[in-house]
């Protein structure tokens, strides 16, 4: 049975950025429901239990299952996964470290580039949805946005900065003001 991740900050922590509400909110209620919602479908397959989320995102299209249920495991494990992802990133010092820094400024030519096109992608992004850089499988750089719970796990991507573009995670705060919320993202992203 999966359960909630530890979170290794205080719910206020990113204030005034992230308000304590809203990362309340979004930790028990929102991240808690995706997986009570993956454990109900895990619970019919108990051949799956032994690994991790992860792979069997990875896999999702070969995996042994009713149609229906793939769409709630493809849903509610990326919801899963993703968020679990999501607050590492929040709660830790240098989520961009110098080789990652020194990486970006080599795909991206400089750090203000990356930032610029991650950010304008992120802010043109319709309805819900993840802003990802990611590492793809040819082990290069990658950014773009997803729909819904669509997890970079999905293409056997490894995420290495995570967005959150779902109202729930900024309206309390921030309402329509979706660029306030992501320059709000980037002052909690330890960068070096
Ligand atoms: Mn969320």
């Amino acid at each position: 049975m999966i359960t909630l991740p530890t979170l290794n900050f205080e719910y206020n922590a990113l204030e005034p950025y992230i308000d304590q509400e809203t990362m309340r909110i979004h930790y028990t209620k929102h991240h808690q429901a995706y997986i009570d919602k993956l454990n109900l479908v895990l619970d019919k397959y108990p051949e799956l239990q032994s690994e991790s989320i992860e792979t069997l995102l990875g896999k999702l299209e070969s995996l042994r299952m009713d149609p229906k249920d793939r769409v709630l495991l493809k849903n509610h494990g990326g919801g899963h996964v993703n968020h679990a992802f999501f607050w590492t990133i929040l709660g830790v010092k240098k989520a961009i470290d110098h080789n990652l820094l020194n990486r970006i400024t080599t795909t991206y030519g400089s750090f203000e580039e990356f930032k610029k096109q991650f950010t304008d992608t992120a802010l043109s992004h319709f309805g819900s949805g993840w802003m990802w850089l990611v590492e793809n499988k040819e082990k290069k750089l990658e950014m773009y946005s997803t729909p819904n719970q669509d997890s970079p796990y999905l293409s056997g991507s490894k995420p290495i900065l995570a967005l959150d573009l779902w109202e729930h995670a900024y309206y309390l705060k921030y309402q329509n003001r979706k660029a306030d919320y992501i320059t709000a993202w980037w002052k909690v992203v330890k960068i070096l």
